[in-house]
């Protein structure tokens, strides 16, 4: 039985904290898609961590984590996560490495980082983890799967092959020193020799996996409004974020996945560039920042301060529908107990007309929140186990929102912690 956890707005809703409850009950957590680009934060009985590619399983003895084919493969620093994690006590955990993952090279982040500086302040915010590049080398079919680490010759010939076209850009785009074959073959097998414990056919352990009735989670990063094809294209990341793509992505069939959690924050927040319909400007939006997540909205990769708005119905709505949305875990919901009264965004007005559809991207641009206000409870929800403790007024909020999506609220996150979540009874779920 395969469950997939994945976002339905612009990333940072909290799926590391649902995955990291729901790995205790899995055999298995696997990452498929997306590179460190960005992080999970999770909090636990060894402390709180920042993880950008292992999967959020590795804090429990019994699962196996995967890094899938998918993703975009940083080599030293998954090598360097393993070790902050084990150096905190965390005992050894088991991974294993997709032979067929591709290998984020150096020259990706100097790309990354070149490109930005060149489009200025057109750039895209990008994390500058070379990401993009990497994606498109993938497409472009001049990218190195981690297999290819263990075939020397052949590497060789293709890093000159590759080194070749990337110097006339490095020469004559970005004026940047060029690379030298010799220096990034020797990296590579440094790189062969840090990976080399981890590597094997991921998909094929799957398969025995689903036969022996194991228990798999799919881990997604960022969310639907990020995906290269539902979301606000161009500023998206480079891999699919959706549900769908774990089949791809790790390797099983699509009818395996039988449970899709998608989790929606119950306020937005959103990092890099573009439309952010329900954003918030000014004093309102520091304290929502200073007050929101574990510790205030700011990166788990670069530090940098969120973009903070109010709950997005529309953009919601639609983030869970491409999702294919069976439950969703709506998460944060304690950060709210400050407001008297809390605003949430249920359509969108674009050029005179209000509507409930989230629009293509340059309708987006222009297009303007309706907002409606709801009571706030005005006091601290954390430590409530049952759905029926919760203030009336919050209850409220959750059917409000649940209503207005469109899909089934089942769990509710009132804490940072694994234990601070509320099973519900969803009259949506059939
Ligand atoms: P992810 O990338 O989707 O996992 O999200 P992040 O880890 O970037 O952001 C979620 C932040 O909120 C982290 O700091 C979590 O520890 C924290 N968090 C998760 N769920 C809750 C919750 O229900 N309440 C509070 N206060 N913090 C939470």
């Amino acid at each position: 039985m395969v469950k997939a956890v994945v976002g339905a707005n612009w990333g940072d809703e909290g799926k590391g904290k649902i995955t990291d409850m729901l790995a205790r009950e899995a055999d298995i957590v696997i990452r498929f898609q997306g590179g460190a680009n960005a992080g999970h934060t999770i909090v636990n009985d060894y402390g709180k961590f920042a993880l950008h590619t292992l999967p959020s399983g590795v804090f429990y003895g019994h699962t196996t984590s995967i890094i899938g084919n998918g993703v975009a493969l940083n080599i030293p620093v998954l090598v360097n996560e393993i070790r902050s994690i084990t150096d905190r006590g965390v005992p050894a955990p088991k991974i294993l490495v997709s032979d067929r993952a591709q290998v984020v090279m150096p020259y990706h982040i100097l790309f990354d980082q070149y490109e930005e500086e060149r489009l200025g302040g057109k750039s895209f915010g990008s994390t500058k983890s070379g990401i993009a590049p990497f994606y498109s080398d993938k497409y472009a079919k001049i990218g190195f799967q981690v297999c290819e680490l263990f075939d020397e010759e052949g590497l060789r010939d293709k890093l000159e092959s590759v080194c070749a076209t990337k110097n006339v850009l490095l020469e004559h785009l970005y004026h940047k020193p060029l690379l030298d074959v010799e220096e990034l073959y020797h990296t590579m097998m440094e790189y062969k020799e840090m990976i080399a414990p981890y590597v094997c056919d991921t998909s094929r352990f799957l398969d025995e996996a689903l036969k022996a009735g194991k228990n798999i989670l799919l881990e997604g990063q960022l969310g639907t409004l990020k995906d290269p094809d539902h979301g606000i294209y161009p500023m998206v990341t480079s891999s699919s974020t959706l549900a769908a793509y774990g089949a791809i992505g790790a390797g099983i069939p699509p009818y395996e996945i039988r449970q899709v959690i998608t989790v929606c924050k119950a306020y937005s927040s959103a990092v890099g560039a573009g439309a952010f319909v329900s954003e918030i400007f000014g004093e309102e939006a520091d304290e929502l920042r200073h007050r929101g997540g574990d510790g205030g909205e700011y990166g788990a990769t670069t530090g940098r301060p969120r973009r903070m708005g109010w709950f997005d119905c529309v953009a919601s709505r639609y983030g869970c529908r491409l999702q294919g949305t069976t439950d969703v875990a709506f998460t944060v919901l304690d950060v709210l107990g400050y407001l008297d009264e809390i605003p949430v965004c249920v359509g969108y007005e674009v050029d005179g007309e209000v509507t409930e559809e989230f629009p293509v991207t340059w309708k987006l641009e222009k297009a303007k929140p309706v907002l409606t206000t709801l009571p706030g409870w005005k006091c601290d929800i954390r430590g409530i186990k049952k759905y029926e403790d919760l203030p009336e007024n919050c209850r409220k909020y959750v059917e409000f929102v649940e209503r207005h999506i469109g899909y089934p609220i089942t769990m509710i996150s009132n804490g940072p912690g694994r234990d601070d979540i509320i099973y519900r009874e969803s009259p949506l779920k059939k």
